[in-house]
This record gives structure tokens, C-alpha cells and sequence, in this order.
């Protein structure tokens, strides 16, 4: 069984009284995250201590948005995986398609990350998502297959629980605009089909794969019903602690 996540990139927003009274509000919302799902909070590096402090009366578990792909040393302005499991992180988003597109970020770099952040004891969400013109070529799943395979190169990891993936396609994040429920599935089945090849089935099979992309409470639900769509990494409705409260509800309700 996987038990199903739904992770909520808060990106470059919120301010330290702001993530405060998002927790207060989250646990207001939702006492304690039900057992069988999991709700991770990926706030922006500053705020992680803020919401390490108060995730746990709620449940929450904390994750970061990035990682260096170093361990330690003079790389200024770069946030170590072992400085975040020292603030109580137990997750590392890599490769998000805005770092890919605005950084120029690599598969070959991502899988460094990646790597890194598997060293230090964290699980890496990493992502990956096609955009809109490959998709209109009939090209995204080879692509995103593709992408999948190159960001977890050299990454050698025997807990199946501690690799996350998140299919996220680039014209569904932030546009309102989602895949569809059978576009979801059938991107998770060529993903898990291809970790079975890299990995082996066992471990394939017990892997989550999130889909991301304009999740809202509304449409949550059809998406989660799919049986190789394991929760979701969601953006805008993340802000919100209340909806993000109602999409751990779905998630853990066992559609
Ligand atoms: C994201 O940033 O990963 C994301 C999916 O954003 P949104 O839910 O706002 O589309």
C-alpha cells in the first residue's frame, strides 16, 4: 500500500507571522492529519524553522523547495541537505519546473541534488512535467519519461518510501488550467512502468507518484481516484490552510 501525500509548495510566499497564522488556521481546520496520508508543508527556506516549530501538534511533516547539490563549503547563497534535517526537514523538493525553466536547472544537476539530499536522510520530491508543446507534439510521455530518468541518475536508494515523484505539466502550474484524471493516470503508469526498468517492479510498485498542476479542492478528487496517483503537490490552494486542510482530507479518504 502507498500511503498517499499531498504537499504544499508555498513558494516565495508568506511572511514568518503569515506561515504563523497559516498553522493556527491548519490546525484549527484540521487537528491532526488523519493516519494514512500525509500532508507536507514546503515553505520557502526561512520560514522552515517557523513551521517545524508547530507542524508537529498538527501532524505536518516540513520539506524545502530546493537543495544544493553540494554538501558543505564555500557556496554562497546554496542551503546544505544536512542544514535542513537539522531544522526537522524530512523532504527536498527537486527539479520543480520553475527552477528547471528560471535557473536552467539540468536533469544532470537535479540528480546530484537528488542525490544529495537521499544522503543527508531526506526524501526528494523530484519533478518533472512536460511543456505545452511537446504535449501538442504527442511527445510528453517519452519526454517526461525521459526527464524522470536522467533526475534520478546515480541515485541509489533501497526504501521505496523515501523517493517521491511528482508529475507536474508545465502549462498546468499556476494556470488554472489541470490535466485531465485519465492524462494524470496515464503519465504515472508510463513513470512507474519506466522506475520498474530503472529500479525493479517491487519497488516501482510501492513508490508515490503525485500529480501537480492547478490542484484545487474541486478537481482533487477525480485525480485522486486513479489508481497509480498517489496525492498531489499543490501551489495556490496551498496558501490557503483551510483548503489545504480539505485536500489532506481527500487524499486520506481513500478514494
Ligand atoms: C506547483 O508550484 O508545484 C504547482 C503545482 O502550482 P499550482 O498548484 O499553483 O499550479
Amino acid at each position: 500500500m502507498r500511503t498517499p501525500i499531498v504537499a504544499g509548495n508555498w513558494k516565495m510566499h508568506l511572511t514568518p507571522e503569515e506561515a504563523r497564522a497559516w498553522l493556527v488556521e491548519f490546525h484549527q481546520s484540521m487537528p491532526e492529519v488523519p493516519s494514512g496520508v500525509e500532508a507536507v508543508v514546503l515553505p520557502a527556506f526561512p520560514l522552515i524553522p517557523v513551521v517545524a516549530e508547530r507542524a508537529r501538534e498538527s501532524g505536518l511533516e516540513v520539506g524545502s523547495q530546493d537543495v544544493s547539490a553540494h554538501r558543505w563549503g564555500a557556496y554562497t547563497g546554496e542551503v546544505s541537505a544536512w542544514q535542513l534535517v537539522g531544522l526537522g526537514a524530512r523532504y527536498a523538493v527537486v527539479g520543480h519546473s520553475e527552477r528547471r525553466q528560471y535557473w536552467g536547472e539540468t536533469s544532470a544537476l537535479i540528480s546530484e541534488k537528488a542525490r544529495r539530499a537521499a544522503e543527508a536522510g531526506l526524501t526528494p520530491i523530484v519533478c518533472v512535467g512536460e511543456p505545452l508543446e511537446v504535449r501538442s507534439a504527442g511527445e510528453a510521455e517519452s519526454y517526461v519519461v525521459d526527464q524522470m530518468l536522467g533526475s534520478l541518475e546515480g541515485l541509489a536508494v533501497s526504501d521505496p518510501d523515501r523517493l517521491v515523484i511528482a508529475y507536474e505539466p508545465v502549462w498546468a502550474i499556476g494556470t488554472g488550467r489541470s490535466a485531465t484524471p485519465e492524462d494524470a493516470e496515464a503519465m504515472s503508469v508510463a513513470l512507474r512502468e519506466a522506475l520498474a526498468r530503472r529500479f525493479e517492479p517491487d519497488f516501482a510498485g510501492r513508490v508515490r507518484i503525485l500529480y501537480g498542476g492547478s490542484v484545487k479542492v474541486e478537481n482533487f478528487a477525480a485525480i485522486m481516484a486513479k489508481p497509480n496517483v498517489d496525492g498531489g503537490l499543490v501551489g495556490g490552494a496551498s496558501l490557503r490552510a483551510e483548503a489545504f486542510a480539505a485536500l489532506a482530507r481527500l487524499a486520506g479518504s481513500g478514494l
